[in-house]
């Protein structure tokens, strides 16, 4: 079932009475239960994408749908909070959404944050802010959630910490939509990769179920796998990782000389999408 339907989004703000097209017709679902990373470089769309998801913003042009009666959570990259304690803020929240104190104090210790809690927003680390902001964006238990750039200004603990509260919510069934640029991070979480750049999708990529077999080759390719080669002498095969000495072997028995053979991580897709004229570059199967 999907969750979220996003639907041919436009933007564009006017900026000294010039216009930025910020979006420029973006369009995906995220299906129940899954985690959908939004990937790109900085201003290629992310956060304006989500904004107007959780209703921040309005856009120009298209649909969004929101498959749940709940309103979403939403985690912002720059959380403020009122200068109070963490646990009155969290407590404040709860109130505005119904929910009893008890649940914000298990939060609390469910996520190591129990012992800060009469720490004010001034007194916590980067990392701990953003776990404030994770525990705020949770309260009223929402079916989805939205994080811009969670992992923005940490260091690779805190990172890691961010991380491990994703997968436990994860793990409980949310819904995720998570934008950043930083892919270490973000990847392992994720149930697929959306990239994007200049307010459009340049393709999308699932690390768990497939992976990119890069073929660097000389020969003619059989008829049936020639929608793989990206420029002679270059392919790039998406498949089960089982598929991948069945591939070699076809290649080989068909007379192609084989010069290099690797398993193209999400790093090296990156890589490529984004070097020189990317519209022009679409992953395997993309959207
Ligand atoms: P990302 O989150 O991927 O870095 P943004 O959504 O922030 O991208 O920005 C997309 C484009 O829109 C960029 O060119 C950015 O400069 C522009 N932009 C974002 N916010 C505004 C704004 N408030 N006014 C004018 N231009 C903006």
């Amino acid at each position: 079932m999907k969750a979220l339907e996003v639907r041919k989004i436009k933007k564009t703000y006017s900026k000294w009475r010039h216009p930025v097209r910020a979006l420029d017709g973006v369009s995906f679902d995220v299906e129940d239960g899954i985690t959908v990373g939004l990937v790109g470089p900085n201003g290629a769309g992310k956060s304006t994408l989500i904004k107007i998801i959780v209703g921040f913003l309005k856009k120009d042009e298209g649909e969004i749908n929101i498959k749940t009666s709940k309103p979403l959570g939403y985690v912002q990259e720059y959380p403020t909070f009122f200068d109070m304690s963490m646990e009155n803020n969290l407590k404040y929240i709860g109130d505005l959404t119904g929910t009893s104190f008890d649940k914000v104090e298990r939060l609390l210790k469910k996520f190591g944050l129990w012992d800060r809690k009469s720490a004010v927003p001034s007194q916590l680390s980067k990392g701990q802010t953003k776990r404030l902001a994770i525990l705020r964006s949770i309260i009223h238990d929402p079916d989805i959630l939205v994080m811009d750039e969670p992992f923005s200004g940490l260091d690779p603990s805190m990172a890691i910490d961010i991380r491990n509260m994703i997968q436990q919510l994860k793990d409980e069934g949310k819904t995720m939509l998570i934008s950043s640029h930083n892919l270490l991070y973000l990847t392992p979480i994720c149930d697929r990769v959306i990239f994007m750049s200049d307010g459009r999708i340049l393709g999308e990529y699932t690390p768990k179920n497939t992976i990119n077999l890069r073929v660097e080759y000389i020969g003619n390719i059989p008829d049936e796998m020639k929608n793989y080669i990206e420029r002679d002498g270059l392919m790039v095969i998406e498949v089960s990782k089982e598929k991948v000495p069945e591939i070699i072997r076809k290649l080989v028995n068909e007379g192609v000389e084989i010069y290099q053979a690797k398993i193209e991580g999400l790093d090296t897709i990156y890589e490529r999408l984004y070097a020189g004229d990317s519209h022009e570059k679409q992953i395997p199967n993309s959207y």
